[in-house]
């Protein structure tokens, strides 16, 4: 008789946006003269560059004559991309890395979810809480994070950091000593971000007690101001003690595309035993390597067009981010984010959970947003507005908040 890996029945059910879809459904059915705006969703609405659209179109071509047919792609993906990567994303920080640091795949997700298979089942994760669900899920379904407490909403086996307005939204170094320690900056979902010196430090602390950082940088694009690292490799020792994810999804609009990539450093190691070797026979063995047209697609964001083609997109969805971060602070609503990343994250006015900041926004705005307290605990309380949709949209709910 076969078993079930069990850790996945310890799982909570996912209620978050299968809730707000069912409420924001039921809304529009109950109201049909009311036009609901959402700024609740985390995926871009753009479409693809100019110039990444040609090049897929020819990559296809491509594909249609024996002389530039592709099959398998190499394990860690194509050179021209990898190359592209490491010039354009990493030397030009003036960070040290080399291109066969580099795995290219289908995306951050993946990679974020995939990444634990390298790594014990003994070993305890520290998570921001809030926090993007995928890291602390997927160590779930490994059996590493101990059992879920519903009354507290957390797991047993997990260090919990929490990121507040008294922390100005940045986690702080753990009382508890933790062997895996995530961090996402630009951060999904409170729209924050820390300073390099700040990052420095956590990278001194993973080094001092022997951590791995994994560092998810997938809204790295999205950074304005100056003192902000764009990839953790700009901080000294960060080779020995971190994996950096990146993804083409957000600069580049490639969510339904795929497209992204892990630097696993070959100084990174644990006793003795290097994980960029166990990542490229992790990534060898279980990955046949994201499609030809779409790595060609992913290069042609770092030509001179791409790049321009793709800020434009950047700063188009940083105005809509300035819209509602001006209109709601002087609505007199106490907000953060929306700076260095794509998310706003407000304080529900008037001690209304997040729950009922949601239901009363959808019903006096018609604007529907996420609950803070869907990310994690100390989410409650807050609010997540999105600046991915339409400029129109986004200066119409603004509009609507503002006359509540
Ligand atoms: C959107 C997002 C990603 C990107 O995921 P892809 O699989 O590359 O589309 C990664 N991390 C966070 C926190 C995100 O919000």
């Amino acid at each position: 008789m076969y078993k079930i890996n069990e850790n996945y029945l310890k799982l909570p059910g996912s209620y978050l946006f299968a809730t707000t879809g069912r409420k924001i459904r039921e809304f529009i059915e109950a109201n049909p003269d009311k036009k609901v705006i959402s700024l609740g969703i985390g995926d871009v609405t753009l479409p693809l560059a100019p110039v990444v659209i040609d090049t897929l179109h020819s990559a296809v071509d491509e594909m249609g004559k024996a002389e530039t047919f592709k099959g398998y792609a190499p394990d860690l993906g194509y050179e021209f991309l990898r190359q592209a990567i490491v010039d354009n994303d990493y030397k030009a920080r003036g960070a040290d890395i080399s291109i066969d640091e580099v795995f290219v795949s289908d995306g951050a997700k993946s990679d974020s979810g995939n990444i634990g298979d390298i790594f014990d089942a003994d070993n305890k994760i520290a998570v921001c809480d809030p926090v993007y669900p995928v890291y602390v899920d997927t160590n779930a379904m490994a059996g590493r994070t101990g059992v879920y407490l519903e009354e507290q909403q957390k797991w047993s086996n997990v260090v919990y950091m929490p990121c507040t307005a008294a922390t100005d939204f940045a986690p702080e170094i753990p009382k508890e000593e933790p062997d895996i320690i995530y961090l996402c900056f630009p951060n999904n979902p409170t729209g924050s971000t820390i300073k390099k010196e700040e990052l420095q430090a956590w990278v001194d602390y993973a080094l001092k007690i022997g951590a791995v950082i994994i560092y998810d940088a997938a809204y790295e694009a999205y950074i304005s101001e100056g003192d902000v690292p764009h990839t953790i490799f700009e901080c000294e020792g960060a080779k020995a003690c971190a994996i950096e994810l990146k993804s083409f999804s957000k600069n580049a609009g490639f969510t339904g595309t795929r497209l992204g990539y892990a630097v696993v450093p070959k100084e990174l190691k644990c006793n003795g035993v290097s994980l960029n070797s166990l990542w490229a026979r992790r990534h060898g063995t279980k990955f046949n390597g994201a499609p030809y047209i779409i790595q060609r697609a992913g290069a042609a964001v770092y030509t001179p067009e791409g790049k321009k083609q793709t800020l434009n997109q950047v700063n188009y969805y940083m105005n809509n981010a300035k819209i509602i971060r001006e209109g709601l602070a002087e609505a007199g609503y106490i907000v953060s984010g929306g700076v260095n990343a794509p998310y706003i994250w407000l304080q529900t006015p008037d001690k209304m959970t997040s729950w009922e900041f949601f239901d009363y926004l959808l019903e006096k705005a018609n604007v529907a947003g996420t609950p803070g307290s869907g990310f994690g605990p100390s989410g409650e309380g807050y609010f997540r507005l999105t600046a991915f949709g339409s400029y129109e949209n986004t200066l119409e709910a603004v509009e609507r908040i503002r006359k509540m």
